[in-house]
This record gives structure tokens, C-alpha cells and sequence, in this order.
């Protein structure tokens, strides 16, 4: 299959915008696939209510057939086709972070196929707040089933180039244009029970969740890994984000750390094997690895976030073998945002930690 690269750009006049989106809509509606940025990472679109765009989905990501997907729509009045009921909770969550990086899982209705749900009675629908995507979704008929444009067990794109290393030739077209601002996937909230349950940490924290509901719950194996409990998104029980090489985690005083890490690069690197560290501004001139990723600031969760699969997918292109991160895991303690990013790095890292 040809993939069609359609770029978007600030040279282009709101007409011509119009026309590119139209064209992807149509695909689409035609049970094609097309990925496209949102404010969360880059997704890979078909026809929500089409089964067999779903099952290409699937197909050209690789994806295990159980791991649903999320419904993007782009209006509030689109919600009632697809859902059973809408709660109370939802309602207010919806009126609070839609459109934004919240995904909310409910009943299905009927109309949603068992293929786009991963076999599920529930389902999970997102409003995006990017301009573009939104226009997308209404050019291409109100329902977008979009899972991560990333070839499943890879880092999620944040970068149009990552969907064309991965989906080059297996789907229909590809959006390129600015996007994938907060660089994770969005929180995942499970609205179907009394009190909401957070089945995926991400930008909108449980901080915020709870000032508008009130109580929240958290699925436990976000932040106990040795919980024998199944993850209740099924998504979550899978290996992510794996970089080629093998990345720790290193946890301590932030002297250590350093000795730590400059100690085992050093090392193997004088067996002739690259190796890369992911570390914050505030220790980065002590390291002495060849390849040093400055995550930014300690304190700047979303900074980490912006670039930690980018960095994730430029150690795969560097053919780095061993990968060492700072664990953020101090310095995120408050359960914010950096929840998000640690669970995000300990999946990547398949729950690798070194304490020293
Ligand atoms: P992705 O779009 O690649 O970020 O993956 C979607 C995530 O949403 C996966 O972790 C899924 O397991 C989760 N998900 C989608 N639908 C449901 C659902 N009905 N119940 C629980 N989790 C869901
Ligand atoms: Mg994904």
C-alpha cells in the first residue's frame, strides 16, 4: 500500500486545510486508516463504528486483538449514539477537561462493534482539543477509533517521522503537522462504577479528577508493579515503549546516581557498546556517556514528558545497547503529573530499578 504524506503547515490558508482534512475524512468514511496529531501523541484513525477498519487497525499495528481502542469524537451531542448511559460524574468531568488529553470509559451501545471494543460491554471515548484532529474527526463522519500511530511494544509518536518509520506502507495517509504537546496518552478514567477509577495515569491527574467529583479511585497496579491483580485496561498488562536497548532505572541520592551510571557506561563502553542516559539539567554536566538526553529540569514534569519517547526512538536510531534513566519517582511525589511520566518510564524500562 502507497501511504500519502499530507503536510499541514502555517503556509496553509484555512481553505487548503479544509481540503487536506475533507480528503482524509473520505478516507475514512471508506474504511481506511489515517494517522493524525492530537494534543496527547500521534493517532492511528479508522471508522469507530466500522468493524472492519478496526481489524486493520489491529493489523497494521500489530496489536493484540483483546487491547480496545479509544473513540475520538469532536462534539459533546455525539456522545449519546455510543454509550448507553452517561453518568453524573461523566458529565461533570466532560464539562471540566473535554476537549483535553481525558479519555472516559462507559457502557456501550449497540452500534459499537465488538472489534472496536476489544470484545468489551464498555467502552472508551476521548474529545481532543487539537484544532486539527477535531476538524478530522468531523470531516471523517464524528467517530474515530485512534489507538497510538506506533507499531504495538514501541514508544508512541510524538513526531510525524516516527509514524512514517512505523506505518510507512501499511496505512492510507499520514497527517504531518505540530502537535503531541504534552508528548503522553491520555488519562484513562473508568466512569461505569459509583466512584470514578483511574485505569491510566496522564496530564490530568487525580488531583483534578477528585476537585471535580470528589472521591476517585486509582487501579492499584499503577503504583503497586508487584500487585498480582490483572491491569483493568487490558492495554495496560502489555510490555510499552521498549527501546531496543536495555534501559534501568536508577533511584537514589543524586550523587550516587551519577557515580552509579558514569561506573556502568564506563564500563560498557570499554567493551565497545554504546550507551545513552536520560538525565535532568541539574546533573547532566557530570555525566561522561557518549550520548546524554537533557530531560530538562527536575521539577518540570511536563518537560520529561514532552521528550521521553522521542528520546526513547533517537537511542533505537543511536543503536545504543544500554540506557540509563534518573528515576523521577522523588522528585514527583506530590502524584502529579510525574505519576504519569514514572509509569510511563517503568514500562519502558519493564520495571528495571536499580536503588544505590
Ligand atoms: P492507546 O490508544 O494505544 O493509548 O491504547 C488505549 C488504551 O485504552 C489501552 O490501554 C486500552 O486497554 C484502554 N482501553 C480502551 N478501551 C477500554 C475499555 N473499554 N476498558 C478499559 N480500558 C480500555
Ligand atoms: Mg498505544
Amino acid at each position: 500500500m502507497k501511504t500519502k504524506i499530507v503536510t499541514i503547515g502555517a503556509s496553509d490558508s484555512p481553505e487548503s486545510v479544509e481540503e487536506k482534512l475533507a480528503c482524509a475524512g473520505i478516507i475514512i468514511r471508506q474504511g481506511g486508516l489515517v494517522a493524525f496529531p492530537t494534543e496527547t501523541v500521534y493517532g492511528l484513525g479508522g471508522d469507530a463504528l466500522n468493524p472492519e477498519s478496526s481489524r486493520k487497525i489491529y493489523a497494521a499495528k500489530g496489536r493484540p486483538g483483546d487491547n480496545p481502542l479509544i473513540i475520538h469524537i469532536a462534539d459533546m451531542a455525539h456522545l449519546d449514539r455510543i454509550v448507553s448511559e452517561i453518568p453524573g460524574n461523566a458529565r461533570k468531568l466532560a464539562e471540566a477537561f473535554w476537549p483535553g488529553p481525558l479519555t472516559m470509559i462507559f457502557r456501550k451501545a449497540a452500534i459499537v462493534p465488538y472489534q472496536t471494543t476489544g470484545g468489551l460491554d464498555t467502552v472508551a471515548v476521548r474529545m481532543p482539543v487539537h484544532p486539527l484532529a477535531r476538524l478530522f474527526i468531523r470531516k471523517a463522519g464524528g467517530y474515530v477509533a485512534a489507538p497510538s500511530a506506533n507499531l504495538s511494544g514501541k514508544p508512541s509518536p510524538t513526531l510525524a517521522k516516527y509514524v512514517v518509520q512505523d506505518m510507512d506502507g501499511r496505512i492510507d495517509m499520514i497527517i504531518d503537522a505540530d502537535g503531541a504537546e504534552i508528548g503522553l496518552e491520555s488519562t484513562i478514567v473508568d466512569v461505569t462504577g459509583e466512584v470514578p477509577m483511574i485505569l491510566r495515569p496522564g496530564y490530568i491527574t487525580q488531583q483534578m479528577l477528585s476537585g471535580v467529583v470528589g472521591e476517585t479511585d486509582m487501579d492499584v497496579t499503577i503504583y503497586d508493579s508487584s500487585s498480582p491483580q490483572t491491569p483493568r485496561a487490558p492495554g495496560m498488562k502489555y510490555r510499552h515503549y521498549a527501546p531496543k536497548g536495555e534501559l534501568v532505572i536508577v533511584e537514589g541520592e543524586p550523587q550516587k546516581v551519577v557515580r552509579y551510571i558514569n561506573e556502568q557506561t564506563a564500563l560498557h563502553e570499554a567493551e565497545g557498546k554504546r550507551t545513552g542516559i536520560i538525565g535532568t539539567q541539574e546533573l547532566l554536566l557530570e555525566y561522561h556517556a557518549s550520548i546524554v538526553k537533557n530531560a530538562g529540569s527536575r521539577s518540570d514534569a511536563d518537560a520529561v514528558a514532552r521528550q521521553l519517547y522521542t528520546f526513547l526512538r533517537e537511542f533505537d536510531d543511536e543503536d545504543v545497547a544500554y540506557i540509563y534513566a534518573e528515576s523521577f519517582s522523588e522528585a514527583f511525589e506530590d502524584k502529579g503529573f510525574g505519576q504519569a511520566v514514572m509509569n510511563r518510564l517503568l514500562k519502558a524500562a519493564g520495571h528495571k530499578i536499580v536503588r544505590v
